[in-house]
């Protein structure tokens, strides 16, 4: 059946107050997006069994495909199952299968069997039930002839690490059989561009009704491309998505930024820029080093995060002070005294400097300021302030060594989170800066 209107419900008196943000219905939501599946309402009903039986009465006068979350605990007030199948005209039965894998994850956690827990196997007997191996509650999808034609409705449990895995690994190809259309994804991952600058570069791939969808997905400073696309067979889906990103690839980013959307791309069906490195350093046969200050072994370590990376990483330093970044790689005091430790200069010397010092074929420094205080250091003999944020990234091949400033200003972050986001965000720089240098070798 091919959905033609959907919604989302989300269910949870602690939504209504404000508690917590409803991040189920914007994943949902998202999803259904990407899928071409339109959806035209959201709605947050508190736990109170008549209002939502008035909110799932009005749904399904407009609405093919409707979207429960949340309220499908072993709790009293869990009350989103028992409504909505007496509004679809369903009676609750024991699905044995559920309740086996309740009471198997009682028991792994110690936990005593409760008549409440059986509450949560009771389903109704036409249901497709979706296995939860996140939580105890299982999700499902029930059909009902109703006066307005053929409704489903599809319920998923309210905490998201359940809820998301739930509906990837489950939800979204039962919705693929539903509509006899298969769907295929592709992630496209870019740095150095906002997702305005994409939105308004790729406006025309994201205009209603095509095929794959495009949506961009905003990190920080990392913009995700999502392709998905509609078709009858895999390869037809693939071919459909490949297409369409090999297209992307030489778009005009012109007048937001310079250069075409490939400048800014660091893999294509790849999920992290320090995978993209380490696939690259290894079809290469390239090793890496850092010398890294501020980001404390950060570029080190997202680096180790990827299977294969003792191919390419032969040993990193963490040089904090002055005296580490002359004994272990080797930057001058002349430099330190000039240009002071957080310059260009440094960060090319540390570069060059741990490059050297183990072998490596490309070599990375990192000097700055984390946190939220601006820093005071001598430079020349005379007292120079340096804004918090700032960071001097190099990169080298012994050939080639390019150094690039950045100027991350923490915003209204606190000390602890202010340190944490230059961090995070030098060591992206730092590792999208090495993959562009080892792609050109
Ligand atoms: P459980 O079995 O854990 O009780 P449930 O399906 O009954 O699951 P709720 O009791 O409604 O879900 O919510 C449990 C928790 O899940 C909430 O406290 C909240 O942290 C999270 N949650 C629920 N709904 C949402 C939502 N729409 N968006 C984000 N988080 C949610």
């Amino acid at each position: 059946m091919k959905y033609t209107a959907s919604e989302i419900i989300s269910v949870g008196t602690e939504l209504l107050l404000g508690d917590i943000i409803n991040t189920d219905a914007a994943f949902l939501a998202r999803e259904l997006a990407a899928l071409g599946i339109p959806c035209y309402y959201q709605s947050v009903v508190g736990d109170n069994p008549a209002r939502l039986q008035a909110t799932l009465k009005t749904a399904l006068s407009r609405s093919d495909l409707i979207f429960l979350t949340g309220g499908l605990g072993p709790t009293a007030d869990d009350l989103t199952k028992e409504t909505a199948a007496a509004v679809m005209g369903k009676t609750l039965v024991l699905h044995e299968p559920s309740y086996a894998r309740i009471r198997a994850v009682l028991q792994k956690r110690n936990l005593p069997e409760t008549e409440n827990q059986k509450k949560q196997a009771m389903l109704p007997a036409d249901a497709v039930v979706f296995d939860n191996d996140y939580g105890t509650a299982p999700g499902f999808a029930m059909t009902a002839q109703t006066e307005d034609g053929e409704k489903t409705m599809i319920l998923l449990p309210g905490p998201p690490r359940e809820l998301e895995p739930l509906y990837t690994e489950r939800v979204r190809p039962y919705l693929s059989t539903a509509t006899e259309e298969l769907f295929y994804s592709l992630n496209i991952g870019m740095y150095g561009i906002g997702e305005a600058a994409v939105d308004r570069v790729l406006s025309d791939y994201m205009e209603n009704g095509r095929n794959p969808t495009v949506a961009p997905y905003c990190g920080e400073g990392e913009v995700r491309l999502r392709l998905t696309s509609r078709g009858k067979t895999e390869e037809e889906c693939r071919a459909l998505c490949r297409r369409v990103a090999e297209e992307i690839r030489f778009i005009s980013c012109e007048p937001y930024r310079p250069g075409v959307l490939n400048d800014y791309i660091w893999g294509i069906d790849c999920e992290s820029v320090q995978e993209a490195l380490v696939k690259t350093l290894r079809g290469q046969h390239l090793t890496i080093s850092c010398a890294e200050s501020c980001t404390g072994g950060y570029v080190a370590k997202r680096i180790t995060d990827i299977p294969g990376a003792s191919e390419v990483l032969s040993g990193s330093f963490v040089t904090y002070s002055e005296e580490t970044k002359k004994k272990m790689v080797g930057v001058k005091a002349e430099t330190l005294q000039t240009h002071s430790v957080y310059s260009a200069e440094v960060a090319k010397e540390m570069a060059l400097g741990c490059r050297m010092t183990v072998g490596a074929d490309i070599g990375i420094g990192i000097t700055g300021v984390a946190g939220v205080d601006d820093a005071v250091v001598t430079k020349n003999g005379e007292s120079v302030t340096i804004p918090a944020g700032t960071v001097y990234i190099a990169c080298t091949d012994g050939k080639t060594t390019a150094v690039e400033r950045l100027e991350l200003s923490p915003g209204r972050r606190a000390p602890l989170e202010a340190r944490e986001y230059v961090r995070r965000r030098a060591s992206t720089h730092a590792l999208f800066m090495a993959l562009r240098m080892a792609e050109k070798r």
